[in-house]
């Protein structure tokens, strides 16, 4: 009765924790720009492609594979973790062991990946603490990023540790009362040997570690990925959900741009508009800007740096890096969304995205050439912010590079980017006797 009693308190601890965290970030998404999603069918595709089948990811065959095993590992875990919940709860032992043959199979699935992904961490961290991967470097990446990755590596094989070790003792528990053994442990049976010296009191203590370990820490887990990048074990699903499905290169219209056309050209027409009244603000300038589903990608960002990686601009040189850009928006949403939450959408802290975290010089750097986007393994649209916060620049404060600034009067002036007249268009063809 007191383990249940003490279970039952720290999850509800950790249920009031963690809708503490979400309701700070569903206040923030209140603050984005409305976006209507559409194409379901085509979303769950992607969904399935993407996001369970791992298909990005494989670009880099073995680094790739690991990945992949780990994220499969852990929806199979998952299961495991959903009945410790309802053991911990109503005091029963294995409570899914009912399902039979089916549990069978997903327990030794489960203690199989169990190890796999142990190994897979080691070597993540392996890479990570002794091997100079460039994409784990730039700029951006600040020790307290690195700590970030290493930190949740590490709680991912303490996991896995407890895990087997839960299991194995399970296994030599039960062996030892002569009790019968719900589920099937190919890893954890093969480890018992080494334990089959120690007593059945003592297995049954070290069972009971393991089992309050792995539970606690999974508790833990939870409770410090919001703060984390490991954020993306929640987020990349729901992601590549809501991603762009559009071709890589389509560039959306600005709403806001169509309806001042519409009435230029036509001042009778009648625009669909929310707030008649209301100036629209043209482009994004601010971490508030931004459309909610921007705001879910920086959320899902695992800073990889698979797309500063392909970045053409970055490996020339540049200041930009796509990674960052991701980064900068979600450290601005979490400097600015507590004021909001206080004050409201109009709250000021004179600080702002663009000036503050990034500059029109890592803007200006993108060629718009969607290497990025079609790299992330999680379906981020990293051009698609790079492009509002130029759409504000050029429209809000006609801030464009020189060269920019002759295009867009040649434009204005002669309706083409080129410096001539109209009427000198075909000059080229006169002696040519092509015009018939
Ligand atoms: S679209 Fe821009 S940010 Fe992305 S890879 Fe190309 S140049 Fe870099
Ligand atoms: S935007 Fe995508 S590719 Fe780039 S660091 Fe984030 S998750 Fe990785």
């Amino acid at each position: 009765m007191a383990k249940q009693l003490i279970f039952i308190s720290a999850l509800l601890i950790t249920l009031a924790i963690f809708a503490y965290t979400m309701r700070k970030y569903f206040l923030y998404f209140r603050f984005t720009k409305s976006l209507k999603l559409d194409r379901f069918s085509e979303r769950v595709y992607e969904t399935f492609n993407v996001a369970i089948a791992q298909t990005k990811i494989f670009r880099q065959p073995v680094m790739g594979l690991l990945h992949a095993l780990v994220f499969w590992g852990f929806v199979v875990i998952l299961i495991g973790s959903i009945e410790m919940v309802i053991d911990g709860i109503f005091r029963t032992e294995r409570v899914f062991g009912i399902a039979g043959i089916v549990y069978d199979v997903v327990i030794a699935t489960g203690d199989v990946f169990a190890l796999i992904i142990a190994i897979s961490i080691l070597v993540f961290l392996f890479r990570r603490l002794f091997m100079h991967v460039k994409r784990f470097y730039g700029t951006e990446m600040k020790p307290v990023s690195k700590a970030d990755a290493n930190m949740a590596l590490s709680f991912i094989l303490l996991l896995m540790i407890t895990l087997l070790g839960m299991n194995t003792f399970y296994f030599l528990d039960m062996h030892k009362a002569g009790h019968e053994l719900v589920g099937i442990y190919p890893v954890s049976k093969f480890l018992a040997g080494f334990f089959d010296q120690l007593s059945q009191y003592q297995v049954h203590i070290f069972h009971e570690i393991n089992w309050w370990g792995h539970i606690l820490l999974i508790f833990a887990f939870a409770n410090v990925l919001p703060y984390s990048k490991h954020f993306h074990v929640f987020m990349s699903v729901p992601n590549v959900f809501v991603s762009r499905i559009d071709p890589l290169g389509k560039i959306e219209t600005m709403e806001s741009i169509k309806k001042e056309v519409t009435l230029m050209l036509n001042p009778s027409a009648s625009v669909s508009s929310d707030n008649q009244d209301e100036i629209p603000k043209f482009g994004v300038s601010d971490a508030n800007d931004v459309s909610w589903v921007n705001y879910m990608n920086a959320l899902s960002c695992t800073e990889c740096g698979r797309c500063t990686a392909v970045c053409p601009a970055n490996i020339t040189g540049k200041l930009l890096s796509p990674r960052k850009i991701m980064m900068d928006v979600r450290a601005r949403m979490k400097e600015k969304g507590p004021g909001m939450i206080k004050e409201g959408i109009g709250f000021s802290d004179e600080k702002s995205l663009l000036g503050n975290y990034i500059s029109e010089e890592e803007l200006w750097a993108c060629t718009m050439c969607n290497a990025c986007a079609q790299e992330c393994p999680v379906n981020i649209n990293q051009p698609a912010i790079i492009l509002d916060m130029r759409r504000y620049l050029v429209l809000e404060k006609s801030s464009a590079p020189a060269g920019l600034n002759t295009v867009f009067t040649n434009i204005e002036n002669n309706g083409a980017p080129w410096q001539f007249s109209p009427q000198d268009r075909l000059n080229w063809a006169e002696e040519l006797y092509v015009n018939g």
